[in-house]
């Protein structure tokens, strides 16, 4: 099969956006760990290359594909719009968009957003979300500062994706609480590996490494590990 150039040099560099837990987060050492982590260095090994991590904004991501780094694992929801940038790998998750409000908000339906000051990281799918509703959204870049912000009752809502608003729900127990999507009428999403367009090799060569991981068990070990723990 053609080599992907991505992997000639024997380096996977790895954009990331390490403020979104449990897929990607800095440990107590300094370094970027979480699920989207663990999998891209199982798929390194599976491929044969070093896996290099660049912790940036989640909202350059998409922009620095091929040239900062090789493919982003950022929780990252595939949309047409980024498609018009990036490739993306076979989704590997269904996520949805979450609201957070504080413990004691009233806070229950789409009609309760309206006008509301909304906090979300951003450039995200909770970003657009918010935009539909007010033109008062606060964009972090680090989600934890928009739920900051939201027990300081600067903010009256974050909108982010499921899985980080159960941990921030448990970070800020008591003081905030997490509201299915469902219940806004939101819609499902699915994560996938953004990679650069066009690169059929490097694409057949991330969706076969997680195939293996899938069929050896290694796929759901990590999702025991990180996600489910
Ligand atoms: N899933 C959301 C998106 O793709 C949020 C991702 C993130 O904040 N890391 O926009």
């Amino acid at each position: 099969a053609a080599e992907s150039d991505a992997l000639a040099d024997g380096v996977l560099t790895v954009g990331t956006n390490a403020e979104f837990p449990p897929f990607e987060y800095v440990d107590d050492n300094g370094e970027a760990d979480g699920f989207d982590m663990a999998l891209c260095k199982a798929i390194g090994e599976k491929l044969g290359v070093e896996v290099k991590i660049e912790n940036m904004e989640f909202a350059s991501l998409v922009s620095s594909i091929g040239s900062k780094i090789d493919i982003a694992a950022a929780g990252m929801t595939v949309t047409d719009e980024r498609k018009e940038s990036v490739d993306f790998s076979n989704p590997y998750y269904e996520a949805v968009q979450y609201v957070i409000v504080s413990a004691d908000s009233d806070i229950a339906t789409a009609d309760d957003l309206k006008d509301k000051t909304i906090g979300v990281q951003l450039g995200t799918t909770g970003d657009f979300i918010a935009e539909e509703y007010t033109s008062n959204v606060a964009q972090y870049n680090k989600a934890v500062d928009a739920v900051n912000d939201l027990v300081n009752g600067k903010v009256d809502v974050v909108i982010i994706d499921k899985n980080p608003a159960l941990v921030f729900e448990t970070k800020f127990e008591g003081k905030v609480k997490a509201i299915e999507g469902a219940q806004f009428g939101f819609e499902t999403e699915e994560y996938a590996i953004a990679l650069p367009k066009g690169d059929t090799a490097l694409a057949d060569a991330v969706n076969g490494a997680v195939d293996e991981l899938k069929a050896d068990g290694t796929f759901d070990e990590l999702v025991k590990t990180y996600i489910e723990a």
